[in-house]
């Protein structure tokens, strides 16, 4: 039953998943910091979820110790501080918040392009120095400018139609087909356009394909006087590259939000220790540096918030896996769960041959209105809806299942 699910929440999630767990009756821990490991370990085996930010490391040393934990929210974008294989292979689902930052980063590039058109930085950085100095030379309007989008994804087709908004014509270069948005035109290479935008702005996930994908071959290609946008990862552009084109006066301007090493905290200092190019970075003109800010507003927080406990809520209430992170994505749509002598079984299994024919063997007994199972790895996951099963039967189901070889987890909801 609801009231009985025990959750902890750590690290002072946003207001908005708290109050979307607690309307569900659920019996919920609200902490503001995060834990030391050993009172984690001793506290984690009470709970059946646990909802994280980016400082709680549930290592396997943490999740053996969590012997009721059925699912995890990282109310956060990464999950690298969850040993994700190690949960998947216990049964217990992941989910996080990929997306829901995408309009923040797309309206901060906004304001880049404009700062970099209008050499604003500097401008600003001199006024606090005391100085006056009003320029109009090599400052331009981005009306009718070209923006290059590189990955046409959650970011990069937001940030195509407020661009469009602003009169800019936009190219983009995605490696799958994608219907263009308003009047935006996918471009067949990067090299084309790289030849053509007066802006280029990288929104690529981090993968071995796109490390280094803007060095100095792509760097030669773009336009003379052209701008330079990386809000993705780090890894994706070249920097000491970029410095020499910057030096050369080919680049115009550079604004990056992200880096190959990123400073632990806040008041950390971003020196040559860290990355051996920062001072020279740091000593450039027209260059917007930002710490990875791009996803950081009150909106992101609240729609993170939103979104991974309304998951969290799916899962523990019908077994719904759409969106984790380590785990097939199995859903069964109509809820029979209300009606009288209906049941919802699912199975978390080893990913081994034969292990269907000992779940229908014992679901077969039963009227199986619908059943899906997908595998993702060594783990697979049964959800299957059956409706004539007495409740004083659903004991014997669950203890059937969970005596099968192949067992990672059973559940049964009713
Ligand atoms: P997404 O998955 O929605 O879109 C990525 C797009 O890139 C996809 O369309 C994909 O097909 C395309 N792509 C993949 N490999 C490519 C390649 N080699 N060449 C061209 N296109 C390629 O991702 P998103 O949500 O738009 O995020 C984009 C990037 O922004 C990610 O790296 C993400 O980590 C980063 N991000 C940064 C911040 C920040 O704070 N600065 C915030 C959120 C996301």
């Amino acid at each position: 039953a609801t009231e009985d699910i025990k959750i902890l929440l750590l690290e002072n999630v946003n207001k908005t998943g708290l109050d979307r767990l607690e309307a569900q009756g659920y019996q919920v821990t609200f902490l503001k910091t995060s834990l030391p490991e050993d009172e984690l370990i001793a506290k984690i085996r009470d709970y059946h979820v646990i909802g994280i930010r980016s400082k709680t490391k549930l290592t396997s040393r943490v999740l053996r110790e969590a012997k009721n934990l059925i699912v995890i929210g990282c109310f956060c974008i990464g999950t690298n501080q969850v040993d994700t294989q190690y949960a998947a292979e216990h049964g217990i689902a992941v989910f996080n918040s990929p997306f829901s930052n995408s309009r923040s980063v797309a309206e901060l590039v906004i304001g880049e392009i404009i700062s970099l058109a209008r050499q604003l930085g500097d401008r600003s950085n001199e006024m606090h120095r005391g100085t006056w100095n009003k320029v109009s030379n090599g400052c331009w309007e981005i009306r009718g400018k070209t923006l290059g989008i590189i990955g046409y994804g959650h970011i990069g087709s937001q940030l195509s139609v407020l661009a469009e908004a602003f009169g800019m014509t936009v190219v983009f270069y995605d490696t799958v087909n994608l219907m263009a948005l308003g009047t935006a035109k996918q471009l067949p290479s990067l090299q084309a356009l790289l030849r053509t935008a007066d802006f280029v702005t990288c929104h690529v996930p981090e993968l071995p394909e796109t490390k280094n994908m803007i060095g100095r071959k792509e760097i030669e290609y773009m336009k003379e006087g052209s701008y330079l946008i990386n809000a993705s990862r780090g890894s994706v552009i070249e920097i000491p590259a970029l410095i020499d084109a910057m030096r050369a006066g080919k680049i115009a301007g550079a604004a990056l939000d992200v880096y190959p090493a990123e400073p632990g905290g806040n008041g950390d200092y971003f020196t040559n220790d860290l990355n051996p190019w920062a001072e020279d970075l740091r000593s450039l003109k027209n260059i917007i540096l930002t710490p990875h800010i791009g996803g950081s507003t009150e909106e992101a927080q609240s729609a993170i918030g939103i979104e991974v406990s309304e998951a969290l809520v799916r899962y523990v209430n019908e077994g719904s896996t759409l969106g984790a992170v380590n785990m097939p994505e199995v859903n069964l749509r109509s809820l029979t769960m209300d009606e009288a002598n209906h049941v919802r079984v699912i199975y978390i299994h080893r990913n081994i041959p034969g292990v269907l024919r000992g779940v229908n063997a014992i679901l077969g007994d039963h009227n199986v209105d619908k059943q899906m199972t997908d595998s993702r790895g060594d783990v697979a996951y049964l959800m299957a809806d059956i409706s004539d099963v007495n409740v004083t039967l659903i004991k014997d189901l669950y203890q059937r299942l969970e005596s099968l070889s192949s067992r990672i987890m059973t559940r049964v909801l009713y």
